[in-house]
Parts: C-alpha cells; sequence; structure tokens
C-alpha cells in the first residue's frame, strides 16, 4: 500500500476466520461465499488499483433475508463488512478490509418494476446504470445520470457516491433521480425510504443515504426516475486558443441563461490522447475543446445552438463544427467518452481526480494547475464536466519509478487543496472513499466531522460497515461529543487515528 494507511486488522477477527466462514455458508448456501485465496483476488481493489487488500471472506447475497442474517451475524460478532457493487469506484470506497466481509451486491441483477405512468423503474442494485435505460428504451424513456463508467457500474454503487456524468448538468445527479430505496441496517432492520411519489415524509433520509459511500446502510433495492427521450439532440464542438478562453465560454453560456444538456471540457493532452484513440475528429491545434449538447424541441436546439455559436465566437473559439446527423453526435461524445482509456494508453498510470470549483473559477484554476504540474514534475490531462465545474485532472506516472505516486498523490492532493480555496469542494462525483480521506480536514472542520460521524453513529454505532473509509479519524460513538483533550493527552489513546 502506498501513502493511505487504513485501520489496524483485528487479529482476533482473522483467527475466526473458519468459523466466520461456516456462519456465512450456513446463511448463503452454494456458490455464495468465496473463501479461497485466487477466487478472491479479482476483489482484493475496486478502480483506485494502486491500493490493493485481500478481504477476510468474499460473500454475495441473493436475497434481502440473506443481506439482513449477514449483517445480524456480523453486528453480533463485531465483524466489519464493505459493501461492493461492480468496482469501479475511483475513491477507494469498495476496497476490502483483511479483517472484513466484502459483501458483493451482484446478484441483485433484477429490474422488478417498469411503471411508465408514474416515469418510474423500481430496480434491484446490482443492475448496471446503462441497464436502467435499456430496460426502457423501447418505449422511449431513458435513465439520465450517465457516469462514463455506465456500462459496468451499478445503481447501488451510483446511489453510494451520488455519480454524476455528462448529461447531470440539465437533469441532476443521481441524488435528482432517486425517488425511492430499501436498505438493510448494520443490525439486519430493513428499512423502506421514499416510493414513487414525488415528495418524502418526515426528514429527507433519501438524500442522506445517496452519496453515503456504504458507510450507513447496504442497498437492496432501487426506485428511479425515468424521462422521456428529448425530440432532439444536437452537440456542437468548439476549439479554443487557450483554456482561459474556453473556461470564460462556459461561464458565459450559464450566464445567459442557457442550460444545455451537457457541456464538456479537454485540455490539449486529452483532446490528443482522445483521437489518437478514437478519431473523434477533435481539432488538435486547439488549446482546449468544448463539446456542448442541446437537446430539446427542434426549434428550441437551433435557436439555442446559434446562440452559443454566437457566445463561443464572442470568446474567440477558432473551431466549431455542429454535428448534422445522429452519428456525427455520438462520435463526438465517443471521444469524451474514451478519454480515459485513452489517456491509459500515454501513461503508464494516472490518477483521477475529483474535485469541484465554482464555474468562474476555471480560468484561474486551469492556469495554477499548470504550474502545480510543473512544480511536482508530472503532466496532467484535463478532462471535465465544465458546466458543473467538476474538474477530473488526470495525473499521469509511472508506478515503476520510485516515488512516483507519492509524487502524483501529492499533485493531487495540491489539486484538491486548489479547489477548496477557490470556493469549491473535495469531491464532484467520485466519494471520498480513502483517496481524499486525509484531505477532509480541509474542509472540515473538527466539530463539522464530528457532526457527520455523529450521524454515521446513529445508523452504525459499533462502526463495522466499511471503516477507515470517508472519515479522517474514527471517534468511538460514546466517545463523540465528550472529546476533551487534557494536558496534551488524548482520551481513548487506543482509538485508531490514522
Ligand atoms: C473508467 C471509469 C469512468 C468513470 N466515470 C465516472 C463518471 O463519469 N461519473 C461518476 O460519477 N463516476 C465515474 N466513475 C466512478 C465509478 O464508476 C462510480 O463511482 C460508480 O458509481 C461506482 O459504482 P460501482 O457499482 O462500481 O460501486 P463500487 O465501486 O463497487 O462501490 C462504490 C461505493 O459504493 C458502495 N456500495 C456499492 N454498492 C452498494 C450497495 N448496494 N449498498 C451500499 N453501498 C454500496 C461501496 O461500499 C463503495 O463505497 C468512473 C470509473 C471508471 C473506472
Amino acid at each position: 500500500m502506498a501513502g493511505i494507511a487504513m485501520p489496524v486488522p483485528d487479529a482476533t477477527v482473522i483467527a475466526r476466520r473458519d468459523e466466520i466462514v461456516t456462519a456465512l455458508k450456513a446463511i448463503v448456501p452454494g456458490e455464495g461465499v468465496i473463501a479461497d485465496e485466487i477466487e478472491m483476488r479479482p476483489y482484493e481493489t475496486d478502480g483506485l488499483t494502486a491500493y490493493r487488500q485481500m478481504p477476510l471472506i468474499v460473500v454475495l447475497p441473493e436475497t434481502v433475508d440473506q443481506v439482513a442474517r449477514i449483517l445480524r451475524y456480523c453486528y453480533d460478532n463485531a465483524i466489519k463488512v464493505v459493501p461492493r457493487g461492480a468496482g469501479t469506484s475511483l475513491s477507494g470506497g469498495a476496497l476490502p478490509l483483511a479483517d472484513g466481509v466484502l459483501m458483493s451486491m451482484m446478484k441483485f441483477n433484477r429490474v422488478l418494476d417498469i411503471d411508465f405512468a408514474n416515469r418510474a423503474a423500481v430496480v434491484q442494485p446490482g443492475v448496471t446504470n446503462l441497464g436502467i435505460t435499456r430496460a426502457v428504451e423501447h418505449e422511449g424513456f431513458y435513465y439520465a445520470p450517465d457516469p462514463s463508467s455506465q456500462i459496468a457500474c451499478s445503481i447501488g454503487g451510483n446511489i453510494a457516491e451520488n455519480s454524476g456524468g455528462v448529461h447531470c448538468l440539465k437533469y441532476g445527479l443521481t441524488t435528482n433521480n432517486v425517488l425511492g430505496l430499501e436498505m438493510v441496517l448494520m443490525t439486519g432492520e430493513v428499512i423502506r425510504l421514499g416510493g414513487k411519489h414525488l415528495d418524502s415524509e418526515g426528514y429527507d433520509l433519501l438524500a442522506l443515504m445517496t452519496g453515503s459511500e456504504g458507510l450507513l446502510g447496504v442497498v437492496t433495492e432501487v426506485t428511479v426516475r425515468i424521462l422521456q427521450k428529448p425530440e432532439t439532440a444536437r452537440a456542437v464542438l468548439i476549439g479554443f486558443p487557450s483554456s482561459e478562453d474556453g473556461g470564460r465560454c462556459v461561464a458565459d453560456i450559464i450566464g445567459a441563461g442557457i442550460i444545455p444538456g451537457g457541456m464538456e471540457m479537454m485540455d490539449k493532452p486529452a483532446i490528443h490522447a482522445a483521437e489518437d484513440f478514437v478519431n473523434a475528429g477533435y481539432p488538435r491545434d486547439a488549446e482546449a475543446l468544448l463539446i456542448v449538447e442541446l437537446d430539446g424541441p427542434e426549434a428550441e436546439v437551433d435557436y439555442l445552438l446559434a446562440r452559443v455559436e454566437e457566445i463561443a465566437r464572442a470568446n474567440n473559439a477558432g473551431y466549431l463544427r455542429t454535428s448534422t446527423t445522429e452519428d456525427e453526435r455520438l462520435a463526438f461524445w465517443a471521444g469524451r467518452k474514451a478519454a480515459f482509456p485513452a489517456v491509459g494508453r500515454i501513461s503508464p498510470d494516472y490518477l483521477c481526480m475529483d474535485g469541484t470549483i465554482p464555474r468562474r473559477e476555471l480560468p484561474r484554476v486551469l492556469a495554477r494547475m499548470r504550474d502545480l504540474s510543473e512544480r511536482h514534475g508530472l503532466r496532467v490531462a484535463n478532462v471535465f464536466h465544465a458546466g458543473d465545474g467538476n474538474l477530473h485532472p488526470l495525473i499521469l506516472y509511472d508506478a515503476n519509478r520510485p516515488g512516483e505516486l507519492e509524487a502524483a498523490e501529492a499533485f493531487g492532493a495540491d489539486i484538491l487543496r486548489l479547489c477548496v480555496e477557490v470556493g469549491g469542494v473535495l469531491t464532484g462525483e467520485h466519494g471520498v472513499g480513502i483517496e481524499k480521506r486525509d484531505l477532509m480536514t480541509e474542509m472540515f472542520s473538527d466539530e463539522d466531522l464530528r457532526q457527520q460521524q455523529r450521524v454515521k453513529c446513529a445508523f452504525d454505532e459499533k462502526q463495522l460497515l466499511n471503516p477507515g473509509k470517508v472519515f479522517p479519524v474514527l471517534h468511538r460513538c460514546a466517545e463523540l461529543g465528550r472529546m476533551h483533550v487534557h494536558k496534551g493527552q488524548l482520551p481513548f489513546p487506543d482509538i485508531p487515528r490514522f
């Protein structure tokens, strides 16, 4: 493991492994419990591949009752549990623990109900994001949030990370598209929140669960909003002589009251990587490329496209190309959607960062990032959801060169500090996980963090669900509210403060 420390595994739990395997097999018969080292190997990492850890045991339940019984057993026996979907998290949220059970939800893969009249679909959490659209598209519907990983990532993981994508600028993130959840708490209690109705009763716990990174409960059923596909969608490629011009254009488009279906930006290294990979027709001489998609009724799209082109020219756009066919529109997006693997071809390794800034700060942040790139001696390719101010700098490094991973992490931390400094936040859509855990103090005071942890304690007082993620210091729940350092001596010195 590189620079990020995890809680010290509990040797007494590891010593009870055989007994735990037997207990889990009694709950999930057949092949639902994996204890063999080679078979567990595929689960040792997620999308943050710099970090690996073999789990104690992997369990793949198929029913809500099994999930409830596994959690209750682990609760009674003080065993940690890490929920897992497809394992594409880029922040290490699904990284296993050596003394923890990894609970894969990928056997929960059925679409349960499609209700066009209520514009809702009820699915199990292991259904892929794209699988929801596939299930409803025959009637002209789709599920709007579209992470680039949508072919693989699960809707359960999307809920846990509050995932976003190209079309979230106009249609909202996961949190804006989830109507209801069924969850199992660590005690084995099954709860239901929201539903097909449009308002929630009592506190908005649904919003709290969305983005809770597997720390509050295990999602076993999801009700999502589905939307009718817009009548028309057209995209325009806009090349700029500088990232600053592109950044200003983004702010001006939004400032003019236009909310595109998607508005994405790439810098020169990303443009070249994508173009070499998929031949999307991007202008190689541009320093920054903006892809703007307008959707809706045809007349409105035509009008808005003309307005966007006008604003682009006023911001020194040197290249403008509007899609004339659906194939061309999809080709424009193909480069952007393949940008991550494309960058993977030009560097042995890369770290994908994720921070959000106020849109107007784009030009300043891009300029500062160039300085940081020089200072850290590492290249960076920028791909980002420009309309949302959500940056995805891809820091290029070579893990085989001693010290480069650490240098890339230090560079990434500086970028996230910069996001906070200009009034932004540490995450956009990839979550905190382990990746940004130790940076939480850059954004939150100790009291803020303790307050957040009190919420965690209300759901999981033994802190058994996904510990070591999100919070930089683990307080014991009983200790919260009574933290007092006397003469420099911390109370509860045995609590891991990693
Ligand atoms: C190439 C690539 C591109 C990506 N592009 C995007 C993008 O455009 N936008 C974006 O937002 N993200 C993107 N991601 C990140 C990732 O795909 C998302 O975070 C996704 O939502 C993770 O889903 P998953 O099923 O893989 O979850 P996992 O990685 O398995 O888990 C992620 C977190 O969710 C928790 N979890 C999973 N299932 C459950 C459940 N049923 N109940 C409770 N907790 C659960 C886990 O404990 C963990 O904390 C990308 C990743 C890759 C590799």
